[in-house]
């Protein structure tokens, strides 16, 4: 058992298993020839699916805090997390990409970028330090480092335990949403999480 539980969560709504539909608004790709390439909350889900597997493969104990095609609400994710956060050491990793621009073009904006809350802990501090240094350093050359930025997110906000927020990728960039979509990317994605938390595992 490791001593921190890592806990994810993946932004957004999945497809709806019934109708194969995306249940989010917005919060997808640009169409490209007719199609759109990404949407996020299923894309979200993916990632944390195999980051939950690298995680569990390096002896780290991780959970799925939303688990489920539905759009879980903000307040029941915060609760979910701060639930099992007052029975052991926790940390949560919110899981999203990013998007700029009018939802119909494709926007020149690109990179990854870590969020911490306004009035971070010195723990989510230094959480946001190694996600960033293994992430910087997986994408050296693929994508860019958008650094650590400070925001009132309810994720980061209502959460008792250290948090981040990860955004992995611009959706609205066609280049960078291609790569997204690519093993060789959500492979770089697994290993600079499941480092950055063998990091944090190994220090606090
Ligand atoms: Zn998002």
């Amino acid at each position: 058992m490791s001593k921190t539980l890592f806990l994810f969560g993946s932004g957004h709504g999945g497809e709806n298993p019934d109708n194969g539909q995306y249940v989010t608004a917005g919060k997808r790709s640009p169409k490209h020839n007719g199609k759109t390439l990404l949407f996020e909350g299923i894309n979200n889900r993916i990632n944390v699916k195999l980051i939950i597997e690298g995680m569990k493969k390096s002896g780290l104990d991780a959970v799925d805090i939303v688990d489920d095609w539905r759009d879980i609400s903000l307040n029941e994710r915060a609760r979910r997390v701060n639930e099992i956060a007052k029975n052991r050491q926790c940390v949560y990793i919110d899981i999203h990409s990013d998007g700029m621009g009018n939802g119909k073009d494709w926007h020149s904006a690109s990179g990854i970028g870590v969020y911490k809350y306004v009035f971070s802990s010195s723990k989510s501090d230094f959480l946001a330090k190694y996600l960033r240094q293994e992430l910087t350093c997986n994408f050296t050359g693929i994508s860019k480092d958008r650094g650590i930025r400070k925001k009132n997110f309810h994720s980061l906000r209502e959460t008792s335990c250290p948090a981040c927020l990860l955004e992995l990728g611009f959706h609205t960039n066609l280049e960078e949403t291609k790569l997204m979509l690519s093993d060789n990317w959500r492979n770089r994605v697994v290993k600079s999480i499941v480092d950055a938390c063998s990091i944090y595992e190994m220090n606090h």
